[in-house]
């Protein structure tokens, strides 16, 4: 995505099974490489996950 993904927008790098099509890769943008998951983003469940990462765009928007 040229100018970045925005808040809320599926990646276009994600495939059908919501896997990372640049994983291992180098064109992987660097902002991807440097986020390290950690339990309380993952959570338990994929809704848990979606969950955390919801707050974090509401706590990041413009
Ligand atoms: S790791 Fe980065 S490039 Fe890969 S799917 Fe997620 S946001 Fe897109």
């Amino acid at each position: 995505m040229p100018d970045g993904k925005p808040a809320g927008v599926r990646c276009v790098q994600l495939d059908g099974m919501n896997r990372c099509r640049l994983f291992g890769r180098p064109e992987r943008p660097a902002v991807c490489l440097g986020l390290r998951p950690t339990p309380a983003m993952c959570g338990a469940s994929r809704d848990q996950a979606l969950a955390y990462l919801t707050a974090l765009e509401i706590a990041t928007a413009p």
